[in-house]
């Protein structure tokens, strides 16, 4: 007898799309039948006119996250909630390392602040900040306990620490470690955010001036050199711009093992909204770019180039966002993580621009292979978690903040028509939100120990 079968759906495994019956013991996948061919289950959902898909895992995000001393507004509960509410199962979150405290302090205190709260599934990488003999020899130690990725912010005294990096980059290789890159360059976006500030313009229509595509394309290329000299692989946090993709083919075609990823934002917004009144809304680190490299980013998606579209979901209330004046003040970030999934359906899959096979790959198979989940996460296929997606390809749905799950009080999208949207999420075989409800006690979600980044990631 099976807990759960979900019947009549057209299922997304990695063979293809076709119509299947998905039967669930124990909170794992036990069997993908032919219609009608499941076992008898002790609860049978209807899913007939829908697709049944992988629950989304979500690599990048920050929740319960302190930055210009300030806490962002969701935290593990409310912004799992939301995760789930849009179809995400799994979320890799960024934990820093606290000013004079080790890499393992920044998973203790990572830890503490998700368990007991979070509604689904967690991992995490740690920021290295500090690039010291000390963190470089922990290394080891935390790829050991599932933590195998580390985010470098090549900004704000990164260069004066480059070699310090370099070391680090070495041993998180060594270690069979991702790193995970914030491609910015702090030197030409220091003189160009000079130069506006003198020029009294520091209101944030100015704000994608002060930080450039050549500014992310030179980041790019330092970090490319820096993995290439010391044998780490690079996986490239939310390019935004033209020139950046460029350069991961480029370095693709020279047999390099280069990963990249995209985000919601640049993908559906482009820089005019800056000059709306509340323009510092949208502020987040790279800025929203012009049509021509939001074109540029869907050919990516399309062609192979980008493997993963993530949230990086960092909320803010609306207040926060704009009162700070002046654009360097602006708190970066904002909420993603209900929209992710069906606003790639609606824009891409819908609109003809990818395929539905490609859809599940950018939101889910990817990220759990490159991060170290695969086959448990990220995928329909027997054995794997019983993380579930019942989406409804025909729902719409008009963005509207008030109805969303995280605490943030404004929506990016506002005001967007959405062709698409989950039905039911179900986590390790528990149906956790149904009709856009959540309905899970906070603290279900479990830590989700990784392994080592695979080079042959794709052929898994
Ligand atoms: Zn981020």
């Amino acid at each position: 007898m099976l807990d759960l079968a979900i019947v009549g759906a057209t299922v997304v495994t990695p063979s293809g799309v076709a119509p299947a019956d998905v039967g669930v013991v124990a909170e794992k996948i036990a069997s993908i039948a032919p219609p009608g061919a499941l076992e008898p289950a002790q609860r049978t959902i209807d899913a007939r006119g829908m697709l049944l898909i992988p629950g989304a895992v979500d690599p990048h995000t920050h929740l319960d996250a302190e930055m210009f001393r300030m806490h962002t507004i969701d935290d593990f509960e409310s912004g799992t909630a939301a995760a789930a509410a849009g179809g995400v199962t799994t979320i890799v979150d960024y934990a820093f390392q606290p000013q004079g405290g080790s890499l393992a302090d920044a998973i203790d205190k990572w830890n503490a602040k998700a368990r007991g709260r979070a509604i689904i599934d967690y991992g995490f990488h740690v920021a290295i900040l500090d690039p010291s003999p000390e963190t470089i020899a922990e290394i080891p130690r935390i790829v050991e306990r599932g933590v195998t990725s580390f985010k470098i912010f090549m900004m704000q005294g990164f260069e004066a620490r480059a070699r310090d990096f370099l070391r680090a980059f070495k041993a998180a290789g060594e270690s069979g470690a991702l790193l995970a890159i914030h491609a910015e360059d702090e030197h030409l976006i220091g003189f160009c955010t000079e130069r506006l500030l003198a020029a009294g313009n520091d209101s944030v229509e100015h704000f994608a001036a002060s930080r450039p595509p050549l500014s992310e394309a030179a980041a790019v290329r330092r970090a490319l050199a820096m993995t290439e000299l010391s044998a780490a692989p690079a996986y490239f946090v939310h390019l935004s711009s033209r020139e950046a993709v460029d350069e991961v083919r480029r370095a693709r075609a020279r047999g390099r093992v280069v990963l990249a990823e995209t985000r919601p934002i640049y993908l559906y917004l482009t820089e005019e909204r800056f000059l709306e009144p509340n323009g510092a809304k949208y502020v987040g680190y790279p800025p929203l770019r012009s049509a021509e490299h939001r074109d540029a980013l869907w050919s990516a998606l399309a062609d192979g180039t980008i493997d993963v579209v993530a949230t990086d979901h960092c909320s803010w209330t609306l207040e926060r966002k704009v009162s700070a004046g002046r654009f360097t003040r602006t708190p970066p970030g904002m909420s993603n993580l209900e929209t992710l999934v069906p606003m790639l359906y609606s824009e891409g899959v819908a609109k003809g621009r990818i395929s539905i096979s490609r859809w599940v790959d950018l939101t889910a198979t990817n990220a759990a292979k490159i991060f170290g989940m695969y086959p448990r996460k990220g995928a329909i296929v027997e054995g794997a978690d019983a993380d579930l997606v019942v989406f409804d390809p025909n729902r719409k749905v008009t963005i509207n903040s008030a109805e969303m799950h995280s605490r943030a009080d404004y929506d990016p999208f506002e005001g967007f028509e959405v062709t698409g949207w989950p039905a039911m999420t179900i986590s390790r075989g528990v149906p956790i939100v149904t009709n856009r409800k959540v309905e899970a006690p906070a603290g279900r979600g479990d830590f989700v120990a990784r392994a080592r980044f695979s080079p042959t990631w794709q052929s898994q």
